[in-house]
């Protein structure tokens, strides 16, 4: 299967290559040339299944070249291991609980599939890399977490000292090994800064530097799984149709169900749940886009965000072009796009509502992403009465203990600390993380260690 850039100004690679490199050279995304069908049969097939043996069939669908049948299944037994329930809440309304991984939130599932992914590509061609990531809080603990004693890999995370939680700070000192976390005395922002000087420095490139953000396609493709999961196991006749409420930021997770549904997944509607952060609505609505700067700070913190890297490919699966600065170059079938996606953006005063409700009305917590998510399935509900007969899955993309002052003052319950947190909570930091001001001291210590 042939990968693309959304900007066609670089050539076509293979799914390894893309895995590697991260961006296309010309600052697109890559993207599947094909996506491959499936029928009803196969799909209702699934509910005969566990995660494991979904996630092979659906990634053995793209990557049929790319790997061996039994090392794809080795690379998933590993990534995929913890579940991925889906309960009922209330009428035909449930939840898909994602935030079971390692780090309690729906990143794990990419961040996860992504460092198996390279750790077997990296082995085979014999090379070893260092990852370069800034966080300003919660990736860095996903990508460290998910890399942490994989091969022929480093992990260097550059992070604001000041400006994250003492649970973030865990989640990427507590490792050792092949996890290097440096606070920055600085802002997210001159993370980010150093970060990018230090691909862009030549003296610096027999490091091989990668970035392993959110935007690779090994990240992408692992979260068109869940849906399947999900839908098999709440659907009781073949070819039922189900709504989707996706807690959207830069968009990956809507984009995985997105080609889910080319797949051959019947759904009904995706809802693409924002926060404030209303550009996406606003452009169904109007028809232009203008990007939100800077991004609008809400309590679903993850969510903050201005102008989402995957729109490109959004637009692109509707045969538009949008650029990395957020031009809109070619127009796509909005018409099309309004037909499969319908978008509500959700104020943070809604949302601890949706908090302090969903706790009264069924005595359990749904964390602020879950709840930006869950709000706009009502909204929904409330415009399209009779859609009220159709299953919804709803996502809770984070636990509720990783937010625990909002939680705890909207509902005056104490959220349960999951194992995974407890266990670093308890933590040694092993690693005396270093304290880094200006990038010429960053660029002499990774000379120096590296
Ligand atoms: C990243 C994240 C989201 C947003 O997902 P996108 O794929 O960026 O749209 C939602 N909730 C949580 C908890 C996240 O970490």
């Amino acid at each position: 299967m042939m990968i693309y850039s959304t900007n066609k100004h670089s050539p076509n690679v293979s799914f390894r290559e893309a895995v590697l490199k991260g961006q296309a050279p010309d600052k697109g995304l890559y993207m599947f040339d094909k996506i491959p069908l499936l029928s009803q049969d196969e799909i209702f097939e699934f509910k005969s299944l566990n995660l494991k043996e979904i996630a092979f069939k659906i990634l053995y669908q793209f990557l049929e070249e790319d790997f061996q049948e039994q090392i794809l299944k080795n690379i998933i037994n590993k990534a995929l291991d913890f579940p991925i329930p889906t309960n009922l809440i209330t009428d035909n309304n449930y939840i898909c609980y994602l935030d079971k991984g390692p780090t309690c939130s729906f990143k794990d599932v990419g961040a996860r599939m992504l460092a198996s992914f390279m750790e077997h590509f990296l082995i085979e061609e014999d090379i070893k890399i260092i990852i370069l990531t800034a966080t300003s809080g919660d990736t860095g603990g996903a990508v460290a977490q998910a890399f942490h004693d994989k091969n022929n890999v480093e992990v260097v995370v550059l992070y604001p000292k000041n400006e994250i939680s003492t649970l973030q700070r865990k989640q990427m000192t507590t490792l050792g090994d092949n996890i290097t976390a440096i606070a920055i005395n600085g802002k997210f922002d001159d993370c980010q800064r150093f970060a990018k000087s230090a691909f862009a420095d030549s003296d610096l490139s027999q490091l091989n530097l990668t970035s392993a953000n959110s935007i690779n396609i090994g990240r992408l493709l692992p979260q068109a799984i869940y849906y399947f999961k999900s839908y098999s196991d709440i659907i009781e006749h073949k070819n039922e149709k189900v709504i989707f409420s996706v807690p959207s930021g830069n968009f990956g997770n809507l984009t995985g169900g997105l080609i889910a549904k080319r797949m051959g997944l019947p759904v009904k509607r995706f809802i693409s749940a924002v926060n404030e952060n209303d550009e996406f609505p606003k452009y169904l609505a109007k028809g232009y886009y203008k990007k939100v700067k800077p991004s609008r700070v809400c309590i679903s913190n993850a969510m903050n965000v201005g102008h989402p890297s995957n729109l490109a490919r959004l637009i692109d699966l509707y045969n538009g072009h949008i650029d990395e600065e957020g031009n809109l170059r070619i127009n796509p079938s909005i018409d099309k796009i309004r037909n499969e996606i319908i978008s509500y953006s959700i104020t943070d005063e809604i949302t601890k509502e949706t908090i302090i409700d969903f706790n009264n009305n069924f005595d359990l917590l749904i964390d602020p992403h879950g709840a930006v998510g869950w709000a706009a399935l009502l909204r929904y509900q409330k415009e399209f009465p009779s859609e009220k007969a159709i299953k919804s899955i709803n996502f809770e993309t984070a636990d509720p203990a990783k937010f625990p002052e909002q939680i705890i003052k909207l509902t005056h319950k104490h959220p349960k600390i999951p194992d995974s947190l407890e266990i670093i909570q308890q933590k040694k930091e092993t690693m005396t993380s270093l304290e880094i001001g200006n990038y010429h001291d960053f660029k002499t210590y990774l000379q120096k260690n590296f």
